[in-house]
């Protein structure tokens, strides 16, 4: 179906019933089953949230927090839920890829989805609480735009496919980051730098231009131009009688018109800012479509200069670890052909690369293997899998850094939803517990006598909901521990 094609990377369509305590009983395409969950249910006002963790103080955050974005999105919507609307917390990444709360398998990327018939949002917790308030914002606008279109105006299903992506994905960004977004400002300044700038009608029919970004821009700028209580209403109409009638009838522009505001409004902006940046790009090519993959990402230089660890495309879908002569670019083997057991079911690349031994012959990454992250150590010159990693207790990892004496790996592991940084000594198999905040440690780097580790450490900023999150440096001497 056209219409769970479109919506498959956030919002997923079923029409299963959901069985709670699931076996997996159904799988999805290449959705892999691990393990059973025994849910808990927690009720509040307006959700029921099912979960597993086995402390509260992430759940009792991420209940509060829905309970706030229900207040924020019911205002813009006008609308309420009628029951209880179910929220699906998965503890880990590798969990929620197990969902069976939806059909359609999910990949490294997918951030939560939402499904249309009774409503769900299904979402795991992640490295840290920022990202998990995001996504909950983010998926429950879904939420809300489901309830109005399908519940509260009964729009046949068919007309919802009068909606264009951006929009649906762009109002959810909108109204789960506001106006003001570095990441949403980079895609712009691109796009106008590489003359590519999409008009109304191509962001609708062309899907290389990601829906989530230019929308964001596109509705932020309607919002901010014709007031934010347009934003429902033009939704609704889109539905019913299609983008372009929807959009005279409601802000008085075709969308032709409002194509050339949009980029006109982006061209002002950003163009002092371009007058100084320089066209040529600073750096030598070594790697591009030319020699790998489109998308080559996750660099990583061994300590001796001589090796680049990076992830390139296989398929559409998943990525492999290539290894590569720094100076040239030359691909010496692609590491994921070296690994033996065929159980990897993807790579970790979005929150993390891999580290390189001290002494440049080994290289450890993250993989998904059977429901949880593993490291996986190879030898760089032998082509050889040296050892796997599983952390008992510590489902989720990212981010590993090894030591400057080669013995310890430093990590961001997720323990109930919590993202903490542990220490493994590789030479006794033994985990330690570094930090126990209740909100995520992440990116730790080692000083290269080995004594210290610095790290982001976020925080949460109550009074200035904008701003809410913060993340500061720390810096953790391992001798006074
Ligand atoms: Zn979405």
């Amino acid at each position: 179906m056209k219409w769970i094609l479109k919506w498959v990377v956030s919002m997923v369509i079923v029409s299963t019933i959901f069985p709670i305590s699931a076996v997996a009983q159904y799988f999805g395409q290449n959705k892999p089953s691990y393990r059973t969950f025994r849910y808990q249910v927690k009720q509040m006002p307006h959700f029921e949230i099912y979960h597993y963790l086995d402390d509260d103080a992430l759940l009792n955050y991420f209940a509060n927090r829905a309970e706030e974005w229900y207040a924020m999105h019911q205002r813009m919507f006008a609308d309420t839920f009628e029951k209880r609307n179910p929220l699906i917390l998965y503890s880990t990444h590798a969990e929620f890829q197990q969902t069976t709360a939806i059909s359609g398998s999910l990949g490294v990327g997918t951030g939560g989805v939402t499904e249309s018939l009774k409503n769900r949002v299904v979402m795991p917790a992640t490295h840290s609480i920022a990202q998990i308030d995001h996504v909950l914002g983010h998926e429950l606008v879904h939420a809300f735009q489901f309830n109005r279109l399908l519940f509260t105006d009964t729009i046949k299903m068919k007309s919802i496919n009068n909606i264009p992506l951006w929009m649906i994905e762009g109002m959810a960004e909108y109204l789960s980051i506001g106006s003001v977004d570095p990441n949403t400002a980079m895609w712009m300044r691109d796009a106008l730098l590489n003359k590519d700038f999409p008009s109304i009608n191509k962001l609708s029919t062309d899907s290389k231009y990601f829906p989530y970004r230019y929308g964001h821009s596109l509705l932020a700028m309607i919002g901010k131009t014709w007031g934010d209580s347009i934003i429902v209403p033009l939704l609704v109409k889109t539905a019913r009688i299609g983008l372009d009638k929807a959009l005279d009838s409601i802000i008085g522009f075709d969308s032709k018109t409002l194509s050339a505001m949009w980029k006109t409004g982006i061209e002002s902006y950003y163009k002092p800012f371009l007058k100084d940046s320089s066209r040529v790009l600073t750096g030598r090519k070594i790697i591009s479509k030319e020699n790998s993959g489109r998308l080559n990402l996750s660099p990583s230089l061994s300590p001796n200069g001589k090796y680049i660890a990076y992830f390139s495309e296989k398929n559409v879908f998943s990525l492999d670890l290539f290894l590569a002569e720094a100076q040239t670019g030359r691909v010496i083997r692609k590491v994921t052909k070296i690994r033996r057991n065929q159980d990897i079911d993807d790579f970790s690349f979005i929150e993390s690369g891999g580290t390189w031994s001290p002494d440049s012959r080994k290289y450890a990454f993250v993989v998904f293997s059977r429901g949880s992250n593993r490291i996986v150590i190879i030898d760089v010159r032998k082509g050889k899998v040296e050892a796997e990693i599983s952390i008992d207790g510590i489902l989720s990892l990212t981010n590993p850094e090894w030591s400057p004496d080669g013995r310890y790996m430093v990590f961001n592991g997720l323990v109930n939803g919590i993202g903490n940084l542990y220490l493994y000594d590789m030479e006794l198999k033994k985990t330690e517990t570094l930090t126990t905040n209740f909100y995520s440690s992440i990116h730790p780097a080692w000083s290269s006598d080995g004594k210290n580790i610095v790290f982001s450490s976020e925080s949460v900023n109550e009074k200035h909901p904008s701003k809410r999150y913060c993340f500061s440096i720390s810096i953790l001497n391992l001798e006074a521990r």
